[in-house]
């Protein structure tokens, strides 16, 4: 490892299988690289049905007792767990950059927004209250109370691999239930340092596994078991899909937080500084590399132009970079086939007459970095205009009327995330109601928080993750009947 950290023993090289530690054998392990250099920076075990069998039942037998307890013991756990994740978070940021490449502080950033989740739903999980229905015959109560739904399994991605955890585990263990967590193979030591304080706030032991190893093996078994009640993924539409399917004999619960194809509306009356620095975060936040992260910008006639330069001069400040080196905000991307889609992107649009405004091809420092670019002219014709890019491009669309644009937006199968800036009141209303998306951000280019409902419709996904909502999916309601009252 290249980094150094206060506290080492965070960097495992280890999964965790119930309540054992299984340490990487260099025979069978996944090698993780860091993407802004290529160096190897170490390895995790590759395991599979066998160790996610043994994991399913730990967090079986752990969970009985965990839900036994009151939701103010688990909320004492959950806030220690929440403060051990804060006084280690330089390190945690420095894991998280080492594996993943976003700049150092953006990499801090996410695990205080991580961490946010922890305490948010400690805090939530006193608050899953039942009702008390009037009855239907004179002798009658209907009582409703809502329990833990039991066993969840977890598959997370690489672009988020703190908050993508917490962000399900926190509801999950507040809830009183266990969890078995498959995290991505190029970034599974942020997830594994999560489990050592998981440990160390004195998370019972089984509750929470933490497998590395084959995606199809592990992902196999934790959809076939009939322990596991609940599925929690958060990856692309495909595997989504597959995984729902999957799921179908065992009828479990699913939460799927999926692809995207976001789109960033700037009306003749926004505030352009606004729009810029706002379409600066959602476009360029993580590189590109998030589900809500605007793929599309559609500018109005009258200011296309003068919003075009003014992102461009204000993307030209941005510095492209390894993650720990001072000033970058802009990292590389994770791995070669990132780098490829982008190029395919801005080809494709080249060819079908998109003009270049800025950057437009591979980064001098090599590897898989790419310059930020800006395209202008862009068309529906266009991949971009169908495909989540995933990486540091920003389209600039054309547009005439607000009819146009809003059919323009929800002219996808996707629907996470949207944005506008506008001023007109009656304008903010209509567009936020007539727009297809789970989510939209008026006159602002960040929407996620732990109090706010995260998720998408569509082939974006079920559910929601955060807010008062997000606790709701791991619970089952029951109905008691109360007679002869
Ligand atoms: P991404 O584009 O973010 O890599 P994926 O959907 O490929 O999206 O991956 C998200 C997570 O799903 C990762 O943890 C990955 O290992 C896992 N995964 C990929 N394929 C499968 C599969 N067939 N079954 C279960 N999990 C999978």
């Amino acid at each position: 490892m290249s980094v150094s950290l206060k506290d080492p023993s965070l960097f495992r090289q280890a999964a965790l299988i119930g309540e054992n530690w299984i340490e990487a054998d260099p025979d069978n392990s996944i090698q993780v690289n860091n993407p802004a250099t290529g160096e190897i920076i170490g390895r995790v075990p590759k395991l599979g049905a066998a160790e996610t069998k043994i994991a399913i039942e730990a967090a079986r037998i752990a969970q009985k007792g965990w839900a036994a307890k009151t939701a103010k013991e688990r909320a004492s756990v959950l806030r220690k767990w929440y403060e051990l994740m804060i006084e280690n978070k330089d390190d945690l940021g420095r894991i998280l950059t080492l594996e993943q490449g976003k700049p150092l502080a953006e990499a801090t950033g996410e695990i205080a927004y991580g961490a946010s989740f922890i305490e948010w739903f400690a805090e939530e999980g006193r608050r899953v209250y039942g009702d008390l229905i009037p009855g239907h015959q004179p002798d009658k109560r209907i009582m409703v109370m809502k329990q833990p739904i039991g066993v969840v399994a977890a598959i997370t991605p690489w672009n988020f691999p703190n908050a993508m955890i917490t962000r399900k585990a926190g509801p999950a263990f507040a809830a009183g239930c266990a969890m078995v967590l498959k995290p991505a193979s190029q970034t599974p030591f942020s997830a594994i340092a999560i489990a050592v304080l998981a440990e160390r706030a004195g998370l019972p032991q089984g509750l929470f596994s933490v497998i590395t190893g084959s995606a199809t093996a592990i992902g196999a078994e934790m959809t076939a078991s009939p322990v596991v009640r609940k599925l929690t993924f958060t990856g692309s539409t495909e595997i989504g899909a597959e995984l729902y399917k999957q799921s179908a004999p065992t009828i479990k619960k699913l939460g799927l937080e999926l692809g995207g194809n976001a789109p960033f509306i700037v009306f003749d009356d926004a505030d352009l500084d606004a729009a810029v620095e706002g379409a600066l975060i959602a476009k360029f936040r993580n590189n590109g590399q998030t589900c809500v992260c605007a793929n599309r910008i559609y500018v109005q006639d009258g200011v296309y132009d003068a919003f075009a330069e003014k992102l461009a001069k204000a993307v030209g400040k941005l510095k492209t970079g390894n993650g720990f080196d001072e000033g970058v905000v802009l990292g590389p991307l994770i791995d070669r086939p990132a780098l490829e889609k982008v190029e395919e992107h801005v080809a494709d649009a080249v060819k079908k007459g998109a003009r270049v405004l800025r950057g437009g091809k591979p980064h001098a420092l090599g590897g898989t970095f790419y310059e930020a670019t800006i395209l202008a002219d862009v068309t529906p014709d266009m991949a971009v205009a169908r495909e989540e890019t995933f990486g540091p491009l920003a389209p600039l669309f054309r547009f005439k009327d607000e009819n146009d644009v809003i059919k323009q937006a929800n002219d996808t199968e996707f629907g996470l995330a949207s944005y506008f800036y506008a001023k007109d009141l009656a304008r903010v209303f209509r567009v936020a109601e007539a727009l297809e998306y789970g989510m939209v951000g008026v006159n602002t280019g960040l929407i996620s928080t732990a109090e706010a409902p995260f998720g998408g419709v569509k082939l974006s996904g079920l559910g929601r993750e955060g807010s008062r909502y997000g606790i709701e999916e791991f619970t089952e309601i029951k109905y008691v009947c109360l007679g002869g009252i």
